[in-house]
């Protein structure tokens, strides 16, 4: 029986039971599969059954998580890769050849704007640039050669939305391929499909595991496009590890109860960030203060976890603020169980120049906060004295 609620999608989209009838999926540690004859292995080799040959095209594991995520974005296919850099570099390299154009908003995460300006323009591959609040921009941008539109929502660091049916309609109307990386919202809060994007992609490290645990990426879509991107990842290799997959399976069935209490406890921390004394300017889709709240509330179901505020005093206070951090920890990572507080003017984004921060939307005193699943008191407390604690 097909289900379609996300819940019981979620749980109940699973490989067929084996011969020891368990009950949870089993994970397949194994490379290669087993052919009964010349003739089985003939006609497994050219595609004229479904079937497992090797685990780098693909693995019951892999399968099984790939259909999952598939549903729950409303996707036709999928393929997984081990990294959501994986999945966000195959797609372009599947799809793309020497002098085509992408269409990219400005804020997008730093690997993937490091592919667009070192990597790809070796390759005679192209970028421009708009800026998430001038939408207007796009259609300026537009060259014979474009064929992709590339955004994320929300955008990292700076929380901003874009308007994905807006993004849907121009992208149709100029025949370009839309292109989502939906990492920061899940399936459970937005699905770009339904707003025109042709694929959908993910670092599955994040939300999606949500526990810290592995790495693992992503690309859902339409059924040729990701036929492409399967034939060149079947080739170059970049495939999620079985074990991972079964890990990352395993994690979407709690996605929506993970991704309620992240989202409650988000908004409690905006709310009580607000109107605090050192902070000034809280980023957080659902709050009425966010410059896109109307678009958040059209196209997303939730807020999500991150938010971003303005700490009083910009760099010297950013540091003072994370070296009074006691709960949540410093880290790289984000969408885990545990509250995790970056400052990018300091860190990740400190060697932009102050142009290059602007334009990226992060200012000196920029504070990320990707909020977990502690007791939100903790949290909150957490924050406040090291908010406290910034002279
Ligand atoms: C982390 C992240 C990626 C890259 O994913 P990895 O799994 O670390 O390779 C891509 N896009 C966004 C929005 C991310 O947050």
């Amino acid at each position: 029986m097909e289900h379609s609620n996300f819940e019981t999608v979620a749980i109940r989209t699973q490989l067929e039971q084996t011969s020891y009838s368990e009950h949870s999926t089993p994970l397949f540690l194994t490379s290669s599969f087993v052919f009964d004859d010349a003739e089985d292995m003939r006609a497994s080799f050219a595609e004229e059954k479904e079937r497992n040959l090797y685990s780098r095209f693909s693995n019951p594991n892999t399968t099984e998580f790939v259909e999952k995520i598939s549903k729950m974005e409303g996707a036709e296919s999928g393929y997984a890769f081990a990294t959501g850099m994986s999945a966000i570099f195959s797609t372009f390299a599947a799809l793309l050849k020497s002098g085509d154009h992408i269409i990219s908003a400005r804020s997008v995460f730093g690997s993937t704007h490091n592919l667009f300006t070192q990597y790809f323009p070796k390759w005679n591959i192209s970028t421009s640039y708009f800026n998430v609040n001038e939408a207007d921009d796009i259609e300026r941008l537009i060259q014979p050669k474009t064929k992709v539109l590339y955004a994320e929502s929300p955008t990292n660091p700076a929380i901003d939305i874009l308007d994905l049916k807006r993004l849907g309609e121009l992208a149709k109307k100029h025949k370009l391929m839309l292109i989502i990386d939906n990492c920061f919202a899940t399936p459970y809060i937005q699905q770009p499909i339904k707003f025109g994007a042709d694929l959908v992609i993910h670092s599955a490290t994040k939300l999606i595991d949500g526990q810290g645990r592995v790495l693992g990426g992503v690309t859902v879509g339409k059924a040729d496009l990701i036929r492409e991107i399967y034939l060149f990842s079947r080739n170059t290799g970049p495939a999620l590890s079985p074990f991972n997959a079964w890990v990352l399976s395993k994690s979407l069935e709690t996605l929506a109860v993970r991704i309620e209490r992240h989202c409650e406890n988000a908004l409690k921390l905006a709310q009580f960030l607000e109107i605090h004394e050192m902070v000034t300017d809280v980023k957080y889709p659902f709050l009425k203060s966010h410059p896109q709240y109307e678009i958040a509330k059209r196209q997303m179901k939730l807020g999500g976890n991150i938010v971003a505020f303005e700490i009083k005093g910009g760099i010297k206070s950013g540091i003072q603020f994370l070296n009074h951090i006691n709960l949540a920890s410093l880290s790289a990572n984000l969408g885990d169980t545990r509250t995790i507080v970056t400052h990018p003017a300091s860190t990740t984004h400190s060697k932009l120049n102050e142009d290059e921060k602007l334009k990226a939307g992060i200012t000196n005193g920029l504070v990320r906060v990707s909020v977990g699943l502690e007791h939100i008191d903790d949290i909150i407390f957490d924050l406040n004295q090291a908010l406290d604690g910034v002279l």
